[in-house]
């Protein structure tokens, strides 16, 4: 386990800090898991359920966002917080058993870097489980949940019908540079937008845009946000694939005073994750995990909104091709259930907190 964590973190870094990426280039595996570590390939037959888990297209995502509020008419409503620049719409939903009755709300996101595929997946298994799985009832008791699964819509769009663009990471506005096109969404929010980790240059993969909210889905996203600020106790963001559970600041070096709470909770949840299979998950902060990006949507939801449990859930990338952006969809349902372990404690943990 010791050397399993020593890879892990020497190759972490490398991972997130890349400004460029050629698709190209032979892959090289980041990490191993050994075989009895590894529960990906052996028969899981208890997870029937899941098992049916896959990719799926944007229009797929939004057709169950839809399915799901005919189904829990009521309880689910669907909503649509704006449009991408190819005029997509970025859709979620609120899961609220009372929706009359003002209550804490967790947020959770997927899909704002375009290739990390493996979030929408995993953000859809959440709201199957909060709604389909009646263990877990209680986790929308006197919680409300607002879940958007994909709020990159371009990208992704992108990035699963052109296959030479499957590493695709940013949104597809035009730049001043006509052969480089998009902007890093995740690097345009307005709290220390800018900073280090960022890049003025619209070829970079971390390319942050001409000014802070200059794009409309972070647009979207932010006023989105600020709408339901009042209630929203945490926020939870996926990503892939640097395995970790990632607290502010990814603008520095810095942790934030409360830092303190935030880890613990974040190990609370660590834990729960890896009761499933054995699976261990990275906790810290941003910028020592993964490296410096400033202007990311963590850091703006706790510096700027003033969220104080801001999560960045960092799914596995395994040892899969493409720099492990597309796990075997074998690797879904155990990817997915052990996020939904920790998302759980993360919901209980915003349920039973004052303001
Ligand atoms: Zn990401």
């Amino acid at each position: 386990m010791y050397l399993l964590a020593v890879a892990i973190v020497s190759v972490v870094p490398a991972l997130c800090q890349e400004e460029t990426y050629n698709y190209q280039q032979e892959y090289q595996p980041t990490y191993h898991l050994n075989d009895a570590y590894n529960p990906f390939f052996k028969e899981t037959p208890q997870y029937k359920e899941e098992e049916k888990l896959q990719y799926s297209s944007f229009e797929q995502i939004n057709h169950y966002l839809l399915d799901v509020e005919r189904l829990y008419n009521g309880t689910v409503k669907s909503f649509e917080i704006g449009h991408s620049v190819e005029g997509r719409p970025i859709r979620g939903i609120r899961i609220s058993k009372n929706p009359g009755v003002r209550k804490p709300a967790l947020l959770l996101d997927a899909g704002i870097h375009a290739r990390e595929w493996v979030g929408p997946v995993v953000a859809q298994y959440a709201i199957q489980q909060l709604l389909a799985n009646a263990s877990n009832a209680n986790l929308t008791d006197g919680l409300d949940w607002y879940i958007l699964p994909m709020l990159n819509p371009d990208g992704y769009v992108f990035s699963m019908e052109h296959p030479p663009a499957r590493l695709w990471r940013k949104n597809k506005a035009q730049t001043f540079v006509n052969y480089c096109g998009g902007v890093d969404l995740n690097r345009n929010f307005d709290y220390v937008w800018g900073g280090p980790g960022s890049s003025d240059d619209p070829c970079s993969t971390n390319y942050r845009g001409p000014y802070p909210f200059s794009e409309p889905e972070a647009v979207a996203f932010g006023r989105f946000v600020l709408s339901i600020a009042q209630d929203l106790r945490m926020y939870l963001t996926l990503h892939s694939a640097a395995q970790a559970i990632l607290y502010p600041w990814g603008y520095t070096n810095l942790v934030p005073p409360d830092w303190q709470d935030l880890d613990a909770l974040a190990k609370k949840a660590e834990a729960a994750m890896s009761l499933v299979n054995g699976t261990r998950y990275h906790v810290g902060p941003t910028t020592k995990l993964v490296g410096l990006g400033a202007g990311g949507s963590d850091d703006w939801a706790k510096g700027a909104v003033g969220i104080k449990y801001v999560y960045t859930l960092e799914l596995p990338g395994l040892f899969y091709p493409e720099k492990g952006f597309h796990p075997p969809t074998e690797a879904l349902p155990i990817i997915a259930r052990e996020a939904f372990e920790g998302i759980r404690v993360f919901a209980e943990h915003a349920r039973n907190r004052r303001p």
